[in-house]
């Protein structure tokens, strides 16, 4: 990893650069690994050189906002961590537009909002994240989300290309957004808010943090809601119906203040945590027939799975633990108009999945990999072939990383063969 240090240093003198980083200091859970190295953009443009360095050498990097909804596994991650900090956070008022870097946080975007006299970010007020990972994960909380003022946010795609999404192309639904499914990195985002009261506004954040300090166990580290809310139910509510109010494996517990919440008690490992997650989810299962999704994000060598795509007519990657051959699927090549698109694509993306091949060929795809860590305990690298390696492999490894973005999984998609 030092070689990419160093190539960082070369390519631009002004980064921020740190080497073997304790992610607990970059967490609010205060726990896990270390990370390998980690670099501080200060604006699109740097944003897009580091990105393109990365691709260029081969370098797998993992976009961190304020880290309030992040687990890093105990054996940290080896790659780059990309953090989109204080020197992206620069906030603007224009009328009753507001456009803040994706680093401000969303407690002092709420709060010049409030400043300005501009009402619609209230909700913001007590949530620990950055502005570019509440897009990402389009943040909500009494009401109100992301997904309510966001008129349009810049990005920069995997290519290092910077450009604007607007709200309905952010696909912002529950905990869910475009950002996660295509692997955008959020460079700034821009609101429309109403103009209001000052002082209503500031009375309704103060009352949104009054509710927050007396239900939520705020004086501990968490990642907030562990969990998803189920469709129908809630999940703090059925981890208490369960009795696990207060279940601890090592230093972590369920919160005996909020059920939905796992806190760092003491000095958790991120062993901990998990264990805590395993259970509780495995608990409520057997009691209630539901499966709980988490909402927070688990990054770590054990819970990254890659998966490379290339084109048979090139060499196979050897690095591979499985093969799935995906040219018996509908071939976007020989339609005029998507011949010279990629997977990426969405209407080579809808072409490919539109046909029952493609669902099957994904359902079969998850069952081999949970075949394979059932027996060998660990996950696969998986490689995706079609003949040249840009269409189908990449739209089935588009839509097998959606589908797994519900499991418990970080998935890592390199397209080996998709400028050739
Ligand atoms: C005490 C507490 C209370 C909370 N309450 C709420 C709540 O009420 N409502 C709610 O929705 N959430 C809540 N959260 C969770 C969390 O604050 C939000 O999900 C927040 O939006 C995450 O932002 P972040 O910058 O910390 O993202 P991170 O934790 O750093 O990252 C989360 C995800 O977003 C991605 N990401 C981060 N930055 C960017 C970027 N610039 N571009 C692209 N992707 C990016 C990461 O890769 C990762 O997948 C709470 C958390 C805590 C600790």
């Amino acid at each position: 990893m030092e070689h990419i240090c160093d190539e960082l240093k070369k390519l631009n003198g002004r980064l921020n650069i740190k080497t073997d980083v304790s992610m607990k200091e970059y967490t609010t859970f205060k726990a896990g690994g270390r990370a390998a190295c980690l670099v501080e953009p200060y604006d699109a443009a740097s944003l897009s050189d580091i990105v393109k360095l990365c691709r260029e050498k081969d370098i797998d990097y993992y976009v961190l906002g304020n880290g309030s909804n992040v687990l890093f596994a105990d054996d940290g991650y080896d790659g780059l961590i990309i953090h989109i900090g204080a020197d992206m956070a620069d906030m603007t008022a224009d009328g009753d537009i507001i456009t803040a870097g994706a680093g401000a946080s969303l407690p002092s975007l709420s709060s010049y909002a409030a400043s300005k006299g501009l009402s619609g970010l209230e909700f913001a007020s007590g949530i620990p994240g950055s502005t570019g990972g509440a897009v990402a994960m389009n943040a909500g909380a009494y009401g109100g989300e992301i997904k309510d003022v966001i008129v349009y946010a810049e990005v920069c795609d995997i290519y290092g290309n910077i450009s604007r999404l607007c709200a309905d192309e952010l696909e912002l639904g529950y905990r869910s957004s475009i950002i996660q499914k295509k692997d955008y990195i959020v460079c700034s985002a821009c609101f429309k808010l109403n103009a209001g009261d000052i002082k209503t506004i500031r009375e309704k954040m103060s009352d949104y943090n009054n509710r927050r300090r007396e239900k939520q166990p705020l004086s501990y580290p968490s990642a907030g809601s562990t969990f998803k809310r189920p469709a129908g139910y809630f999940a703090g509510q059925l981890i208490e119906q369960c009795g696990l109010k207060g279940y601890t494996s090592g230093g972590a517990m369920v919160s005996e203040k909020h059920a939905g919440f796992v806190i760092n008690k003491k000095d958790a490992s991120a062993k901990d945590i998990l264990d805590v997650i395993a259970h509780v989810k495995d608990t409520v299962y057997k009691n209630t027939g539901v499966m709980l999704e988490t909402e927070v994000k688990i990054v770590g060598k054990e819970n990254t799975l890659n998966i490379i795509t290339f084109g048979y007519k090139y060499e196979k990657p050897p690095v591979c633990d499985m093969m799935i051959d995906v040219r018996s699927l509908p071939n976007p090549y020989y339609v005029d108009e998507l011949k010279d698109k990629t997977g990426n694509d969405d209407d080579v993306y809808d072409y490919v999945m539109s046909s029952k091949e493609a669902e099957e060929c994904i359902k079969k795809i998850k069952e081999d990999i949970l075949e394979y860590v059932k027996k060998e305990k660990r996950l696969p690298i998986v490689g995706i072939g079609c003949t040249g390696g840009r269409h189908r492999s990449v739209t089935i490894a588009r839509a097998l990383k959606d589908s797994l973005l519900k499991e418990e999984y970080t998935v890592n998609l390199k397209h080996r063969d998709i400028d050739k």
